[in-house]
């Protein structure tokens, strides 16, 4: 071990030493493998992709990505690569970007519709209309690109964006319109066609988020499951990102970005030649990028092919099938919208009248499950959308389902007979009335030491009443208390 930490290790430390301290480091991890992690990871079941995701990337580890006219092997795997994901999607021979995700794939989608915007129809103060429970992605990409987010309510019963409000919403200021497939919160399909056709009456651009969907639904057809048409084959549809790092079972750090024509792709380039330097052009936010990344989805996508990705989808949707049939049948739960498959959000009901939605018991639920094994993501309410717990189905799931539903039935009845998860009433009381503007990184970090939490970025065993008081607080303020959380797991 070294001795002084602020110091790298005066004569370096042996590879054997280095790679067994990563191992113990990883044993704190929530596991990535096996099927009892329901949100981050995608896990399909099969343990060769691992070695071959591996020695793909070892391949070609040392390669800039950033110039393919010195490395053509770039180009070769971008252009395979893309070319699947475009017949996939609707629009064989279409053009497109390998990116390092799904933020990446939508930052550059947003770029190229704001800049296509400006050159094509004179727009500068642009706006992404979106629904309610588009990806937080698009935020952060208006935030970035100097776009105002413009936030739609979507239907309360069904979760899906509602086509006609959006419709209302565009203006001669829209740059792009925002229809996901499906929705990462809830796994409910938007009405992509309906979104798509009044974008387009209104020669605005659309922008379809398939992120999560895009390598599972079209597969899903292959198994006999009827899937509504989502992709660049609707008529409006003008981009799509999908990420490979989801149900493609690659490394993460893999996603695509199409558009239905390379006019529209131009607009996502960058270059820059007034300088020194080389002459620059870079299709991603990134400049020197190792190949390794694109390697590692180009030799998983050949290696499991089209049978393979069928076949992975339908243990995908048996998962999701038995999950919804389980979930339904348990009394106090209710499942958020119809999921279309991968992923399903259930909340508990509780109250006086035991029949609304209960935060405190949502998340006496996820820290009951965490402390089985289980990791369930918990996302807190938003506009009359209830708090809820977020499961990810993968091909590992399957034979997990069982096993989940009989833990999650004993955690519903202990988190029944905890005490109520609250926050302190002073404590909602004087976080309401703190105004994040204004508030110093003290203040904010006395709030979090209030709230339970140790001022070393870490949560405590039981996080419900961490939760609860984000729960209760309005959303500006939750955003400055989540950096000066991050800012202590991020403190040397
Ligand atoms: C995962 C996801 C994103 C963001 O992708 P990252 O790969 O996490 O950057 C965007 N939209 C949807 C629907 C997603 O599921």
């Amino acid at each position: 071990m070294p001795t002084d930490p602020t110091r790298l290790p005066s004569d370096g430390r042996s590879a054997q030493q280095v790679l067994a301290e990563l191992r113990t480091l990883r044993e704190t991890d929530a596991p990535t493998r096996g099927g009892r992690t329901f949100a981050y990871v995608y896990d399909a079941g099969r343990a060769e992709l691992d070695g071959l995701a591996a020695a793909a990337y070892t391949e070609l580890a040392t390669v800039n990505g950033l110039d393919p006219t010195v490395f053509p092997s770039v180009a070769r795997l971008e252009n395979d690569v893309v070319r699947a994901a475009a017949a996939l999607l609707g629009a064989p021979g279409t053009q497109g970007t390998f990116t390092s995700g799904g933020t990446e794939s939508i930052l550059l989608a947003v770029k190229a519709a704001r800049d296509h915007a400006r050159a094509a129809r004179g727009i500068t103060a642009p706006q992404l209309v979106l629904p309610a429970t588009a990806h937080a992605a698009f935020h952060k990409a208006a935030h970035y690109l100097g776009l105002e987010a413009v936030t739609v309510p979507v239907d309360p019963a069904t979760f899906r964006a509602d086509a006609a409000a959006m419709s209302a919403a565009l203006t001669d200021r829209t740059a792009l319109v925002v229809a996901s497939a499906p929705s990462y919160a809830h796994g409910v399909l938007d009405p992509v066609a309906e979104i798509a056709a009044s974008a387009a009456a209104r020669g605005v651009l659309c922008h379809v988020d398939a992120c999560l969907g895009g390598w599972l639904l079209p597969w899903l057809r292959g198994t006999g499951h009827q899937v509504p048409a989502f992709d660049l084959s609707v008529p409006g549809v003008t981009s799509l990102s999908v990420d490979l790092h989801k149900y493609a079972y690659t490394d993460k750090g893999a996603s695509v970005v199409l558009y239905a024509d390379a006019e529209l792709r131009r607009h996502q380039y960058f270059a820059h030649a007034a300088w020194p330097g080389y002459p620059v052009v870079n299709p991603t936010a990134q400049g020197t990028k190792s190949a390794g990344l694109l390697a590692q989805a180009w030799a998983v996508l050949q290696h499991v092919g089209e049978a393979g990705y069928t076949a992975l989808a339908g243990r995908v949707a048996d998962a999701s099938e038995r999950l919804l049939a389980g979930l339904r049948g348990i009394g106090g739960v209710r499942v958020l919208g119809e999921p279309v498959a991968g992923v399903v959000a259930f909340t508990v009901l509780g109250g006086a009248s035991g029949t609304e939605p209960d935060p405190g018991l949502v998340l006496h639920v996820a820290d009951e499950m965490r402390a089985a094994g289980w990791y369930l993501q918990p996302q807190l309410s938003y506009e009359g959308m209830p708090p809820n717990l977020h499961l990810t189905l993968t091909p590992a799931t399957v034979d997990r389902v069982e096993g989940l539903l009989g833990d999650l039935a004993a955690a519903l009845r202990t988190a029944r007979e905890l005490p109520p998860a609250a926050v302190d009433p002073g404590l909602a009381e004087l976080a309401a009335g703190l105004d994040p503007e204004l508030l110093g990184p003290q203040e904010a970090e006395a709030v979090l030491a209030y709230a339970g939490l140790d001022g070393a970025g870490r949560l405590p065993a039981r996080t419900a009443p961490v939760l609860m008081l984000l729960e209760a607080l309005p959303a500006p303020l939750k955003e400055r208390l989540l950096k000066e959380f991050l800012g202590t797991v991020f403190r040397v």
